[in-house]
């Protein structure tokens, strides 16, 4: 049975992420692996057993609730420590950096990536495509904050920007570490990049997947990519 974690959607739903959870459901099953989404609220510890954990976008107010919720028991650290899947957008990825600042206030994150979010001087939201290391083509989303994201020392992008912002640093967006992903892309992305879900589902079962016949999906990608 795959788990899938979506993280605390009524704080980290505002952007329609809570589709990359339904995603990874459909194309596991597709394979006849057994997959069974559980939504954790912010009111609740998160479940150790957990095969991948998906946070997606906020508000920064809902951010921060969602992040103090997240800080008892280090439970997604060690998670991920054990090789689980997570998958965080935006605000969920800026809450697994060292540091989050508003302009009023900084706070320490939950330190699963390299990263420091410090807020920017203005909204960064549009159409965004990225070039990761997973896959000779790029990957395309959506893109809507203010906050920049710097990568530290022992930080990998998750990509090079090829339009948009991303990070809005260096051309680049988001970060990864192992099984630890996160970046600016809503979409929600894995809809929009159906071979990044499957890549998530062969990371988190071992091994490889079976190919499916998803025509449709492969062609509202590929026209996506043809827009960039
Ligand atoms: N509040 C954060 C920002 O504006 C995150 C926004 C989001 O998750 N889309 O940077």
């Amino acid at each position: 049975m795959l788990e899938i974690i979506r993280i605390h959607n009524e704080l980290l739903g505002t952007y329609g992420d809570r589709g990359n959870a339904d995603v990874l459901k459909f194309r596991a099953s597709q394979r006849k692996i057994k997959a069974r989404i559980s939504d954790i609220s912010y009111l609740d510890p998160l479940p150790k057993s957990g095969d991948i954990y998906l946070l997606g976008g906020a508000e920064d107010a809902a951010q921060l609730l969602s992040l103090t919720a997240l800080r008892k028991g280090s439970i997604l650290a060690r998670a991920a420590n054990k090789g689980a899947v997570v998958l965080a957008i935006c605000a969920g990825f800026q809450l697994l950096g060292n540091k989050y600042a508003t302009k009023d206030e900084e706070f320490a994150g939950l330190g699963l990536l390299d990263v420091i979010t410090t807020p920017g001087d203005k909204r960064l939201v549009g159409d965004i495509a990225v070039q990761t290391d997973l896959f000779d083509f790029p990957l395309t989303g959506f893109e809507n904050h203010s906050s920049v994201t710097t990568l530290g020392a022992d930080a990998k992008a998750f990509g090079r920007v090829l339009q948009g912002n991303g990070n809005g640093v260096a051309g680049l967006d988001g970060a990864v570490n192992r099984n630890v992903f996160g970046t600016y892309l809503h979409g929600p992305v894995l809809a929009r990049n159906p071979e990044f879900a499957d890549l998530l589902i062969e990371r988190a079962v071992g091994e490889p997947i079976s190919p499916i016949d998803d025509e449709l999906a492969q062609r509202y990608a590929k026209w996506r990519r043809a827009l960039i």
